[in-house]
C-alpha cells in the first residue's frame, strides 16, 4: 500500500515532514460504526465508551461525539481535553486509581455524568466534596473480578494485590462503599466496573468476565442488598499489528458478550439493565501510521541497521513491552525483499529500537519507512526524551488531509523553561 485516503505516504512525509503520525479517518469511523451498531440488546442499554488514553486529542473526541458514543478519561488532563473538543460532558466516566481531590472538584465542576470509584478513600473524598452541594453524579465502582488477561491467555485467579479496583472477595467493603453512596442524595450507584486487561484475543475471556460480574451482582443484592443495575465490562479488544494477531472480529465479540450477558440476565430475573464496554486500542490502533526517514545504515557483525529519524520517543511500545509491529518502504512495497533490517530510533538507549528483524528491499537514507498499527499508545505515551519534539498529527479522508496536532517547534519544547 503505498497511499492511504488516495494519498501517497511520500507526499505526506514531503509536505509535513517526519516523524510524522498519519490516521485514516474513514478507517475510524468504520471501527467506530462497527461498535456501535453491533454493541447493541433489545433487553440492556448498551453503552459504548471510548477509552481516550489510547489516543486523546480535540479531533478525534469530536468523532466520538459524532458517533454519539461515551468517552472515558482518567485524568483532568483528558477531562480537560475533552471539555475543551466541546464534548457532552455527562456522557464521560472518570477513571482512575489515584484521582485528586483537585480532579475531583474540576469533574464537579464541569458536570462529568459518572465517577468510577476505586477504593474507599475516593470514595469518602467524593462524598466530603459533593454532600451539601447542589452537584450529582453518578457511580460505578470498580472491582476486581480475578480475571487477567494479556495477548493469548487469560487467568482465572485470586489474584487480589492488583492496583485496581476492590477485590471481589471482599465483599463486605464493596457493601461498605456502595452503602456511602447510597446514603448521599448526590450520587446514583450504578454498577460495578471490571477492566481485565489489553490486547485480548480470546472472546472466552468476556464471556468469563460476564458471568462473574452478572453472578456478582445477583448475590451482593441478595446477601447485602446492593441495588447493582448496571456493568460495565472494561476494555482490552485486540488489534492486528502482525501476521501473527488474529483479533475476534467487532461483530462477533459484541455478539459474545451481549448474547452472554442476555443469557445470564434471564437467570437473574433481568436485574441489571445496562451494560458497558470500553474500547481504546480496538478503535484506534489500526486507523494509525507512523512515518519516519531512514538516515544512516550500520552494519554490525550480526545485524543491519537502518535508523530513524523518531523511535521511542514517538512510540515506546517496543521498548516497555517488546510490542511487535509490521512496516514498509513507502513506494516499494512490491520489490523483493533484501535482508532483514533492525530499525532503530534516534533516542540515546540501546532499548530504542522499534522493529527487533524486518524483511526489507533494500533499504536508502531518504526513504520513507511506514510503520502500521501504531495509532493507540504511541502519540499517547510520547515522550519528549533527548528533547525531541512531538511529531505532528495528520487524519487524511477522501484524498484531503487536515493537520490535528502541529508539531513541535525547539520554541514550544523550551516554551516553560525560565
Ligand atoms: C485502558 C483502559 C481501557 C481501554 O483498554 P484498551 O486495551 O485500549 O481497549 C478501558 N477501560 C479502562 C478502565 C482502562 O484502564
Amino acid at each position: 500500500m503505498s497511499e492511504i485516503a488516495n494519498i501517497s505516504f511520500k507526499a505526506l512525509a514531503e509536505k509535513y515532514g517526519t516523524p510524522l503520525v498519519v490516521y485514516d479517518e474513514e478507517k475510524l469511523r468504520e471501527r467506530l460504526q462497527a461498535f456501535t451498531e453491533n454493541f447493541k440488546s433489545d433487553s440492556v442499554k448498551t453503552d459504548v465508551i471510548y477509552a481516550s488514553k489510547a489516543f486523546s486529542c480535540k479531533a478525534m473526541i469530536q468523532l466520538i461525539q459524532e458517533y454519539g458514543c461515551c468517552l472515558d478519561v482518567v485524568s483532568g488532563g483528558e477531562l480537560y481535553t475533552a471539555y475543551k473538543a466541546g464534548f457532552d460532558c455527562s456522557k464521560i466516566f472518570f477513571h482512575g486509581n489515584n484521582k485528586t481531590p483537585a480532579e475531583i472538584r474540576m469533574a464537579l465542576e464541569l458536570g462529568v455524568g459518572t465517577i468510577v470509584i476505586d477504593n474507599v478513600m475516593e470514595a469518602e473524598e467524593l462524598l466530603r466534596q459533593i454532600e451539601g452541594t447542589d452537584y450529582q453524579i453518578r457511580v460505578f465502582l470498580r472491582v476486581n473480578p480475578g480475571i487477567e488477561a494479556h495477548t493469548h491467555q487469560y487467568i482465572v485467579t485470586a489474584h487480589v494485590d492488583s492496583k485496581f479496583g476492590i477485590s471481589m472477595l471482599d465483599e463486605k467493603e464493596i457493601a461498605y462503599v456502595t452503602d456511602l453512596f447510597e446514603g448521599c442524595d448526590n450520587t446514583s450507584f450504578a454498577g460495578i466496573h471490571a477492566h481485565i486487561g489489553s490486547q485480548i484475543f480470546d472472546g472466552q475471556a468476556y464471556v468469563e468476565l460476564v458471568r462473574k460480574m452478572f453472578a456478582f451482582a445477583a448475590k451482593m443484592k441478595k446477601e447485602y442488598g446492593v441495588n447493582i443495575d448496571s456493568v460495565n465490562l472494561g476494555g482490552g479488544f485486540a488489534a492486528y499489528y502482525t501476521n501473527a494477531d488474529h483479533p475476534i472480529p467487532v461483530d462477533e465479540v459484541c455478539a459474545a458478550i451481549l448474547r452472554t450477558a442476555e443469557e445470564e440476565n434471564v437467570k437473574i430475573n433481568h436485574q441489571i439493565k445496562r451494560v458497558c464496554i470500553e474500547p481504546g486500542r480496538s478503535i484506534v490502533a489500526e486507523a494509525g501510521y507512523n512515518l519516519y526517514r531512514v538516515g544512516y545504515i550500520k552494519k554490525t557483525p550480526n545485524r543491519l541497521y537502518a535508523f530513524v529519524d523518531g523511535g521511542m520517543s514517538d512510540n515506546i511500545r517496543p521498548a516497555l513491552y517488546q510490542a511487535e509491529y509490521d512496516a514498509f518502504i513507502a513506494g516499494r512495497e512490491d520489490e523483493e525483499k533484501h535482508a532483514d533490517y533492525t530499525i532503530a530510533g534516534k533516542c540515546c538507549e540501546s532499548g530504542d529500537i522499534l522493529i527487533q528483524s524486518i524483511a526489507l528491499p533494500e533499504v536508502h537514507t531518504g526513504d520513507i519507512l511506514v510503520m502500521r498499527t501504531t495509532g493507540a499508545y504511541g502519540y499517547s505515551m510520547a515522550s519528549h526524551y533527548n528533547k525531541l519534539p512531538l511529531p505532528a498529527v495528520v487524519f487524511v479522508k477522501d484524498g484531503e488531509d487536515r493537520v490535528v496536532i502541529e508539531r513541535e517547534s525547539y520554541d514550544h519544547l523550551i516554551s516553560l523553561e525560565k
